[in-house]
């Protein structure tokens, strides 16, 4: 049978399934740096990072030969029977120093798969100790962790657990998220916003009953739903005391906002708290292999050796050689070319830059994010913060007047819950240069 010239091809039979928009979409055929390019040749400066994930662009060479080797090695062996070099390795660059107590890794194919397992871990740890009546996880609203069942059921994004809320489990509550722009009153200061969300969990775990609670579930960096949202200072800190204090596990989701992604491997090294459980993906395996993990913290480890001996959960792709290799080859780079160093300094100069083109403009109300994680919320009044009609769809119609004009933003765009505006959302590979983020606002600020 002949093949079907790439040209001929019409993305017909993917289109439903894949899109949510009903345009046909332009098909990509290769791409270098923070440049992704389109059959016909046109070139698009990715600041979407591909899905967040792409840190070291496209087609970097090193991931390139990294995969290359290891498929001409060894692809899958079953991970009943066998480890590998490479996720040996991977665990070893990740957990080999233990940060914040972390001390085992186990990984997945992605990021619902991490918090679907570090869900799982939770429970099974406090059956493991015989406190098998927490059951309870805690989440916030305007959240998101996922698209399985386990993970869409901790999130907080109202519009995407619709559909599906008869098979979301009554084990998950939520309580509200450390939005201060959405949440913070004006007449409380940060020091009472933080106080009140910390009397508001308290209250959730009192409701619940404190020793029926399992864990609390947060990302560090609230991405999608509501656009690189930073908690206020102590938040974290008040949300760890409040955890201790009633024996339950804090799991961070760092999939989006972890492994580099706000200058610091982290997002909670910047909060000063460390998680029991951390999910990570994305950034990990730098969009070149399907790759997800959870990071274990030394209680939790000690207490399944101790009793079952196993985690009772697994995936057939579980620590695959090749994303495994992929992904270690990632972190090398990363570490080895200082390009947290090029986070942090590019995300200064962006957010910089945003200040200068949006800061008096009457349709932006915010500014916000960390690193290369950024995000403008878009307003109909600055002053009293309304946000736009929704049926306007306004993130959606900059996103595709920038694409227009050569730039992808990361699709995602608030009014969730009609709680929080439209935002656009920018991460860009964390090669990116001064004159290509200063191109990034040039796009976004004509499109805007
Ligand atoms: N958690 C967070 C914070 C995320 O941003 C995402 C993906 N956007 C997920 C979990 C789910 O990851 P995946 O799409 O790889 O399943």
């Amino acid at each position: 049978m002949m093949d079907t010239p790439i040209a001929a091809m019409q993305p017909r039979r993917t289109l439903v399934l894949h899109r949510s928009s009903r345009l046909a979409p332009p098909m990509a055929v290769g791409g270098h740096g923070v440049w992704l390019v389109e059959q016909g040749g046109r070139e698009v400066l990715d600041a979407s990072g591909g899905a967040a994930v792409s840190c070291l662009g496209h087609q970097h060479p090193r991931i390139v030969a990294a995969i290359q080797a290891q498929a001409g090695k060894l692809c899958y062996a079953h991970t009943s029977f066998f480890t590998s070099e490479p996720a040996e390795a991977l665990a070893d660059e990740l957990v080999g120093d233990a940060p914040g107590g972390l001390c085992q890794a186990y990984f997945v194919s992605g990021g619902s798969e991490a918090v679907e397992a570090a869900l799982k871990l939770a429970r099974q740890y406090f059956v493991e100790i015989g406190q098998t009546q927490r059951s309870h996880i805690v989440a916030r609203r305007q959240s998101y962790h996922g698209n399985t069942l386990g993970a869409l059921a901790a999130g907080g994004n109202a519009w995407r657990r619709a559909p599906y809320a008869p098979l979301l489990s009554p084990a998950f509550s939520h309580v509200s998220p450390a939005f201060a722009y959405r949440e913070q009153r004006a007449d409380e200061d940060e020091a009472g916003f933080v106080a009140r969300l910390a009397a508001e969990l308290e209250a959730e775990f009192q409701r619940l009953g404190p020793d029926t609670v399992a864990a609390f579930i947060a990302e560090p960096v609230v991405g999608a739903t509501a656009g690189c949202v930073t908690a206020p200072a102590g938040y974290f800190q008040a949300v760890r005391a409040i955890c201790d204090r009633h024996g339950a596990l804090l799991i961070l989701d760092e999939v989006m906002s972890g492994m580099g992604r706000t200058g610091t491997r982290h997002a909670w090294e910047q909060e000063g708290v460390a998680p029991n459980i951390q999910a990570v993906a994305k950034g990990l395996g730098g969009g070149y292999q399907p790759i997800g993990a959870v990071l274990v913290s030394e209680r939790i480890v000690a207490a399944i050796e101790a009793g079952s001996g196993a985690f009772q959960h697994g995936h057939t792709y579980l620590a695959h050689p090749i994303a495994c290799a992929a992904a270690l080859e990632v972190q090398r780079v990363i570490r080895e070319d200082r390009l947290l160093d090029n986070v942090i300094a590019m995300g200064g100069r962006l957010e910089e830059k945003l200040v200068e083109r949006f800061g008096n403009h009457r349709h932006v109300g915010d500014i916000r994010g960390r690193g290369l994680f950024r995000a403008i919320e878009l307003v109909a009044d600055r002053a009293t913060r309304d946000p736009f009609d929704p049926a306007l769809q306004l993130n959606a119609r900059i996103r595709k007047e920038a694409f227009a004009r050569g730039l992808a933003c990361y699709p995602s765009g608030g009014t969730a819950d009609g709680r929080c505006g439209d935002h656009v959302l920018l991460a860009p590979p964390y090669i990116v240069s001064p004159a290509e983020v200063d191109l990034i606002v040039d796009r976004l600020g004509e499109a805007v």
